[in-house]
C-alpha cells in the first residue's frame, strides 16, 4: 500500500460532535494500523459561522480523547498551513486553472434569476437545480461582464448523462446519476472557495490516501471525483462510515440527545469508554464489547464494519463507562481521575465567591453545590412552573432559552444573562418568570446559588441537557410545535 495518510477535517462552527470523534477514531486507528499519518485540518472557510473558540475546543476535546495527530495547525507539518482560511490563494490559483482548462466557468446569474428558476421548476414538478445558463457564454461576453465588475461565482461543469461510480472501500461501487448533480459552485461571489473545491485541493496537496468520513458525504463524492479528473490527479480511497443514529433511527442530533464530546467529559464519562463505545458503533466486539484502542488497532478490519448505522444508546455507554471505572481503576487511580475531572481546586475555587455568603457551616457546602458535579438532576414539574403559568408555556419558554444559549460563543455570566434577557423580551415576561424555572432546571431545587454564575460554571453542555430534561418533565414539545416555535423565535 502507498503511504497511508488520513485526515479529519472539521469545521469549527460549534461544539465538537461525537460524530467528529467517531471519525477521528477510525482515522487514528487506520493510520496506526498502517504506520501512516493522521492530519488535522481546520475547514474554516465559512467566515460567518467559524470561531477560533470552537477550534480551541476541538483541539481540547480530541486531546482529551487521546487521539493525537501527526500534523495540524497546532503541531505544524510539511503540508501546511492546516487552516483553510490561510490557504485562500491556493484555492484561487486552482480555480483559475480549471477555468483556463475549460472545466469550470464563471456564472453571473443573480439570486433573483436563481429563485425564479427554482420556482418554475417546482411549479413544473421538475428536479430543482441550476440549468447551466452561463455555460455557453461567449468569451467576449464573459470579458465584458468581468470588466464591468459583475458579481459572479465559478461553477464546475458536470456531465449531464451517465453514471458516476464511487468506489467505496466499505461498500464497493456505488452508482450515482450525473444528471442529478448540479454544476457545483467552486468559488463563491465573495471569492471564498466552497467546501467541495477546498476539500479536493487540500486532500491532494496534503497527500491524503484515504478519505474516511461520514456516510452523508457519499452524494457529494461525484463532485469531488469530477474535480480529481479535471485536475488530472489520482483519486484517494473513500471509506464512508455508517451514521450514528438517534433512538428513533434518525441521524443523531442534538435536538434530544447530548451530542458534544464536551458533554460526555463534563458528565463524567471517561475517554476510554467513549472511544470504545464509538468503535462499537461501526465495528463488532473484539472478543467482548470492552476493548482498548490498542486491541482495535490490532484487529480492525474494514470488511467487518457494520454498514447499517448504529443507535447511540446513552444507557449502554453508561454501562460500559461503569465497567471502566470498576474494572480498570484502583481506588487511588479513581481518586486521581476524580481530581483531574472536576473535584479540584480550580473548579471548587470558582464556586467560593458566591457560595461564601450562603453557608452557616462548612457542612452546608457539599449538598448545595452537588448539582455542579451531577450527571443529571431531577427537577419536579410543579417546581418548574411559576405561579399563574402553565407547564406547556414554560416548556416552550425553556426551548427558546436553549436556542438563545446555543448562540452564545463566549460562555460566561454576561453571555448567559444576555440570552435570558432576550428570551424574557421575546415572551414579554418579567425576567424572574424566566429565571425561576431556570434555577430549578439547572439545580433540581427551588433555591440555588445565583443563576448566571451557576450556568456559567456548569458550562453550555450540561446546561443545555438540563434544560431539555426539564422540558421533558413538563411534557415536552412535539416536533411540529418546536418547528412552529422556532419560526416565531427566529423572526
Ligand atoms: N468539513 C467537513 C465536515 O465538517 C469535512 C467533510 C470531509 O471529511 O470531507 O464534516
Amino acid at each position: 500500500m502507498t503511504d497511508v495518510r488520513v485526515r479529519i477535517a472539521p469545521s469549527p462552527t460549534g461544539p465538537v460532535h461525537v460524530g467528529t470523534a467517531y471519525q477521528a477514531l477510525f482515522d487514528w486507528v487506520w493510520a496506526r494500523q498502517n504506520e501512516g499519518q493522521f492530519v488535522l485540518r481546520i475547514e474554516d472557510t465559512d467566515q460567518a459561522r467559524s470561531h477560533e473558540k470552537y477550534e480551541e475546543q476541538l483541539v481540547q476535546s480530541l486531546r482529551w480523547l487521546g487521539l493525537a495527530w501527526d500534523e495540524g495547525p497546532d503541531v505544524g507539518g510539511p503540508y501546511g498551513p492546516y487552516r483553510q482560511s490561510e490557504r485562500l490563494s491556493i484555492y484561487a490559483e486552482h480555480a483559475a486553472k480549471l477555468v483556463a482548462s475549460g472545466h469550470a466557468y464563471p456564472c453571473f446569474c443573480t439570486s433573483e434569476r436563481l429563485a425564479a428558476l427554482r420556482a418554475e421548476q417546482q411549479e413544473r414538478r421538475e428536479r430543482v437545480g441550476y440549468d447551466g445558463h452561463c455555460r455557453g457564454l461567449a468569451a467576449s461576453e464573459v470579458e465584458a461582464k468581468m470588466q464591468a465588475g459583475c458579481a459572479h461565482v465559478i461553477r464546475l461543469e458536470m456531465p449531464k448523462e451517465g453514471a458516476c461510480i464511487v468506489e467505496d472501500m466499505l461498500r464497493g461501487p456505488i452508482s450515482l446519476q450525473w444528471g442529478h448533480i448540479d454544476d457545483q459552485v467552486l468559488v463563491k461571489s465573495d471569492g471564498f472557495p466552497t467546501y467541495h473545491l477546498a476539500v479536493v485541493v487540500d486532500d491532494h496537496l496534503m497527500r491524503i490516501s484515504h478519505v474516511i468520513r461520514g456516510e452523508e458525504w457519499i452524494t457529494s463524492t461525484p463532485k469531488h471525483l469530477m474535480l480529481y479528473e479535471a485536475f488530472g490527479w489520482p483519486r484517494p480511497t473513500y471509506m464512508h462510515l455508517p451514521l450514528l443514529l438517534n433512538p428513533d433511527g434518525s441521524k443523531m442530533s442534538k435536538r434530544r440527545n447530548p451530542t458534544s464530546v464536551e458533554y460526555y467529559r463534563r458528565a463524567g464519562y471517561v475517554p476510554q469508554a467513549l472511544l470504545n463505545y464509538l468503535a462499537l458503533m461501526a465495528h463488532p466486539p473484539i472478543g467482548e464489547e470492552k476493548f482498548t484502542l490498542e486491541q482495535l488497532t490490532e484487529h480492525f478490519d474494514p470488511a467487518k464494519i457494520n454498514l447499517g448505522g448504529s443507535i447511540f444508546d446513552i444507557d449502554k455507554l453508561g454501562w460500559l463507562n461503569g465497567r471502566y471505572l470498576r474494572e480498570d481503576r484502583t481506588p487511588e487511580a479513581l481518586l486521581a481521575e476524580l481530581k483531574g475531572w472536576l473535584l479540584n481546586d480550580e473548579y471548587v475555587g470558582q464556586m467560593l465567591p458566591f457560595m461564601r455568603q450562603r453557608l452557616e457551616t462548612l457542612g452546608d457546602f457539599v449538598p448545595r453545590v452537588a448539582f455542579f458535579f451531577a450527571r443529571q438532576v431531577e427537577p419536579k414539574a410543579e417546581d418548574l412552573v411559576p405561579k399563574k403559568r402553565e407547564a406547556a408555556e414554560v416548556a416552550r419558554m425553556l426551548q427558546t432559552v436553549v436556542w438563545a444559549l446555543d448562540e452564545v460563543v463566549e460562555w460566561d455570566k454576561d453571555g448567559v444573562a444576555e440570552a435570558v434577557r432576550r428570551v424574557a423580551a421575546h415572551w414579554a415576561w418579567p425576567v424572574r418568570a424566566v429565571t425561576v424555572p431556570l434555577i430549578v432546571a439547572l439545580t433540581g431545587e427551588r433555591v440555588g446559588p445565583p443563576l448566571f454564575e451557576s450556568a456559567a460554571l456548569l458550562g453550555p453542555e450540561l446546561t443545555r441537557m438540563r434544560l431539555l430534561d426539564a422540558m421533558k418533565a413538563l411534557g415536552g414539545l412535539s416536533k411540529k410545535q418546536a418547528s412552529r416555535l422556532e419560526k416565531d423565535w427566529r423572526r
